[in-house]
């Protein structure tokens, strides 16, 4: 059985891919800060019939994901499939950003990626057999609101990151490539004590050529696209825009 090891899947984004890949036959290994949000996804996926791991870590601390990868390899095996998907967005006015709060955004959006990745390159790298690292970027990496500096530098860091490891570990047949995912209500996809019917309105709606916000489920099916060889095996180093094409739209107004 494949493994897929995914950060934050506890919640949100990181738990439709959980769910899917689980659907698609993986054995999951969650991790996420959350325990409440981790124990929960892992239990709906082995209530399933599938096969899922959980434990709590802070993708930012190399303590805390060399104990996750240790023990994915000891109950699982080697992960496979790596979706660095964990991260967290402050909103703060630029002129009042503290360094503190700038590095915790870094830390957990692109260090985590870094930590992560190398964990499991290294074990796929010794295994022999390849694999594929996806990672979580945002089109926030190509362009901005006031006040979120911290987050979109995180995210084209990862952007480039991406470029660099798909290079360095193309010798070892393990493909890297990211997802730039615009607007995806994740309401829905909570612990289910703190989940929430969302409400879009018109507004939402029509700001998206395709005419809807986009879903977790969106991200997870392009995650399956780029984890497989069979699908994507020509491709390493790229960004995906799943935005409903809210990036290519030109904004005049009347
Ligand atoms: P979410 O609903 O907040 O879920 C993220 C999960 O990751 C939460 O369970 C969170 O735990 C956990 N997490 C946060 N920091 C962590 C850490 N240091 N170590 C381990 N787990 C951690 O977020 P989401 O909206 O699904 O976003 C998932 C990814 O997609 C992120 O990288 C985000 O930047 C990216 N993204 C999202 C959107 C969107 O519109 N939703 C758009 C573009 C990109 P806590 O709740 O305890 O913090």
């Amino acid at each position: 059985m494949k493994v897929a090891a995914i950060t934050g899947g506890g919640q949100g984004i990181g738990r439709a891919i959980a769910y899917r890949f689980a659907e698609a036959g993986y054995a999951i290994s969650l991790c996420d800060l959350d325990i409440d949000a981790g124990d929960e996804a892992a239990a709906q996926i082995r209530a399933r019939g599938g096969t899922a791991l959980f434990r709590p870590a802070d993708v930012a601390l190399a303590v805390d994901v060399e104990t996750w990868m240790t023990e994915t390899e000891r109950q699982l095996g080697c992960p496979d499939i790596l979706i660095n998907n964990a991260g967290i967005m402050k909103r703060v006015d630029f002129l009042a950003l503290s360094a503190v709060d700038f590095d915790r955004v870094i830390a957990v959006n692109l260090r985590g990626t870094f930590l992560c990745s190398q964990a499991a390159a290294k074990r796929m790298a010794a295994r022999g057999q390849g694999g594929a690292i996806v990672n979580i970027s945002s089109t926030r990496a190509y362009m901005s609101e006031a006040g979120t500096e911290g987050y979109t530098a995180s995210k084209g860091g990862i952007a480039a990151l991406t470029h660099g490891m798909a290079i360095s570990l193309a010798p070892h047949r393990i493909r890297v490539n990211a997802i730039a995912p615009g607007w995806i209500e994740t309401r829905d996809w909570q612990y289910s004590k703190r989940a929430e019917e969302p409400q879009h309105s018109e507004a939402d709606r029509e700001q998206h050529p395709v005419g809807r916000v986009g879903k977790p489920e969106d991200i997870a099916e392009a995650c399956l696209f780029l984890a497989d060889d069979k699908t994507s095996g020509f491709m390493t180093g790229q960004p995906i825009v799943i935005d409903g094409g809210m990036t290519v739209k030109m904004i005049y107004v009347d």
